[in-house]
């Protein structure tokens, strides 16, 4: 179905066959506009766009946005990045890189076509937090040399690339925090807490608590990301954020698991692991400011995305069997 557009655009949408990024695509398109999907499939996969393929107005282009990219479009949203800490560990460089080096060919493509630019950035900007909940103006407890600042720096200098384009040549920006986000097309073995948690109880394994499980996170569900994306990108021009789009009720990833073993209906007893190194100790964004400029929140609560995400999960394993 079509929704209401009164102005067809061309938008660039980087780390498009990815979780977050394909059901952005998917959105936009519902929205009336010309996607231009750009992926070097690192961490995303074909069959997340697969669906898509055959749509007139998405077109895909298989290109690593490390390396200059010339493409005509008015707006970008530049979400190329993996993203979890197994994912973006495998290979730090190149995290650094994609974050650095494809933001600044990413903003410079946009200043070259006065394009509309945001970047999905993270709440691990705020790295180990010690101010709770994080508010936009928290600078963040970062550890530059530890093994997630290829992630962290690399977001962190990305934003200042994104601010310094802005006010040295005028670009229109907005810079989204995105904080811990789950859903349908989370790639099953890329070690986050929620696939992990459902993955092994759907398997009959026990869950992995790594350290206590006192640990805290707000999660937030797929729909209410890409509503929270997509809004951001149509505030006023002088509006470039950062601004913290997240669920803000809070979970211990304990909790967590005793959610995930009840609507599986598993009595297993989860097995307790060291907690890895630099694991931030508590999460959940103040969404004050999203709420005030972009009239946002999240509607979707833990147990309802759970169960999509679970019989997402369940399809995925049965097809896979049969
Ligand atoms: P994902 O790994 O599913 O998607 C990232 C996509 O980027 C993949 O399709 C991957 O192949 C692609 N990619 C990676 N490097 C690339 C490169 N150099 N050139 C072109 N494509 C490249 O992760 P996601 O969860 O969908 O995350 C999307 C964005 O949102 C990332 O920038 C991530 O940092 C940010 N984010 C996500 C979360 C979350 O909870 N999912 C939280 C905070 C921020
Ligand atoms: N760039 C790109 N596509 C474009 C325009 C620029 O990929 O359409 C890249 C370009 O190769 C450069 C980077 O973006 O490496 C930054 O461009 P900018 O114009 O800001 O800087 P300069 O070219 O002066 O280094
Ligand atoms: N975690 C866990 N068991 C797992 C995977 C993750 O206890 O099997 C914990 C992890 O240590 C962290 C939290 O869950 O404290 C969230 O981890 P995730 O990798 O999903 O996201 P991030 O740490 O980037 O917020």
């Amino acid at each position: 179905m079509q929704r209401g557009c009164h102005t067809r655009k061309r938008i660039l949408v980087t780390g498009g066959a990815g979780f977050i990024g394909s059901h952005l695509c998917e959105r936009l398109l519902s929205d009336g506009h010309d996607i231009l999907c750009v992926d070097n499939f690192y961490t995303g996969t074909r069959d997340n766009i697969t669906h898509l393929l055959d749509h007139p107005h998405f077109e895909l282009l298989r290109h690593d946005i490390t390396f200059p990219l010339f493409v005509e479009v008015d707006e970008i949203y530049n979400l190329a990045c993996p993203a979890s800490p197994i994912h973006y560990q495998n290979d730090p460089v190149q995290t650094t890189k994609t974050s650095v080096h494809g933001s600044i060919n990413m903003l410079g493509l946009a200043k070259r076509v006065h394009a509309k630019i945001l970047l999905a950035s993270t709440s691990e900007v705020y790295g180990d937090p010690a101010m709770h909940p994080q508010q936009e103006s928290y600078w963040g407890h970062v550890n530059p040399i530890g093994p997630r600042a290829c992630y962290d720096e690399g977001k962190r200098c990305a934003e200042t690339l994104f601010f310094d384009y802005h006010r040295q040549h005028g670009l229109h920006i907005k810079v989204a925090r995105i904080f811990n986000t789950y859903g349908p097309r989370m790639h099953p073995d890329d070690g986050r807490v929620v696939s992990n948690f459902i993955v092994q109880t759907l398997r009959g394994l026990p869950i992995t608590i790594y350290g206590d499980g006192q640990q805290t996170r707000s999660f937030c569900y797929i729909d209410d990301m890409i509503e929270a994306l997509v809004r951001l990108m149509n505030t006023s021009d002088d509006f470039t954020g950062p601004v913290n789009l997240g669920n803000p009720v809070e979970f211990t990833i304990y909790e967590l698991a005793q959610h995930i073993l009840r609507l599986v209906g598993s009595t297993a007893d989860p097995i307790f692991h060291l907690l890895p190194e630099d694991d931030p100790r508590q999460r959940c964004p103040d969404i004050t400011l999203a709420k005030k400029i972009m009239e946002w929140q999240p509607g979707i609560a833990l147990d309802t995305g759970l169960k999509q995400t679970i019989d997402y999960f369940r399809n995925q394993f049965q097809f896979a069997t049969d």
